[in-house]
């Protein structure tokens, strides 16, 4: 069993493959928190958190979360905005978390059935949960987007790098990238440093992008984050998403 929280139709915004076209579909649930990542009023409260906080915290946002037993709800939803289009989009996994629900049935043969469609799947992922392979090898054919979490997510060394996962997304999956978000404290601070030390597992293409979950945020990281990539030789990513459309949800 697995809860989608939302899906959208968009264009990816960040890493490898920005500017394509995506079925975005986003799960709920993430083993990590990352209270470093902002604040936020829900209903009256203050929640910290991700900044897809909905896509965490199931207590105060059960509403949009859907549980889904059968391949069938996901396939549908794949389907209906297929109709118009006389292409093949992306598809991009996302949550949360996606690979809490790596060995569920429903999880794994939506990815089965995408592959024998000819789509290519990106997981976005923290990068500290693999998939067992072995049993389930059609993640071999997945791509996935580690987005390892530094220290300004606010989680403890130990629980956001996991070097082991890291090596085994890199190894046996089909071309994963990293993806990292700075701010301007931590590039003065030791964001080189961090990213120097995971990367040392796997040297593949490594995407730096500015923290802002809104446009003047974005704006405020941005520089330091493209003179960050020249000094270092990794490259910039934009948040295309929350350019075009700042903070609006499903985009
Ligand atoms: S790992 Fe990602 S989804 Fe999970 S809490 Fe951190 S930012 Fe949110």
């Amino acid at each position: 069993m697995i809860y989608l929280v939302e899906h959208f139709f968009s264009i990816q915004g960040e890493g490898r493959y920005i500017g394509v076209p995506s079925i975005f579909l986003r799960f709920g649930g993430c083993n990590l928190r990352c209270p470093g990542f902002g604040q936020y009023e829900v209903e009256g409260e203050i929640v910290s958190g991700c900044d897809t906080i909905r896509a965490v915290d199931m207590a105060h946002f059960k509403k949009s979360w859907q549980r889904i037993d059968m391949l069938g709800s996901l396939t549908e939803i794949i389907e209906k905005y297929l109709e118009p289009l006389g292409y093949l989009p992306d598809i991009v996994l996302t949550g949360g978390e996606p690979m809490i629900y790596a060995e569920d049935t429903v999880f794994y043969a939506l990815i089965e059935w995408l592959l024998e469609r000819k789509f290519r799947i990106t997981i976005e992922t923290n990068a500290t949960l693999a998939p067992p392979f072995e049993a389930y090898p059609a993640y071999r054919d997945v791509t996935f987007a580690m987005a390892v979490k530094l220290s300004n997510s606010g989680e403890p060394k130990e629980r956001r790098v996991i070097p082991g996962v890291i090596r085994r997304l890199a190894n046996e999956a089909n071309g994963a990238f990293f993806k990292f978000t700075l701010d301007k404290d931590l590039i003065a601070g030791s964001g080189a440093r961090e990213i120097d030390e995971i990367c040392r597992v796997f040297t593949n293409e490594i995407y730096c992008m500015p923290l802002g979950d809104h446009i003047e945020q974005l704006r405020e990281n941005a520089p330091d984050v493209a003179a960050f990539c020249l000094a270092n030789g990794y490259r910039y990513s934009d948040r295309l998403h929350v350019r075009l459309w700042n903070r609006e949800e499903k985009r």
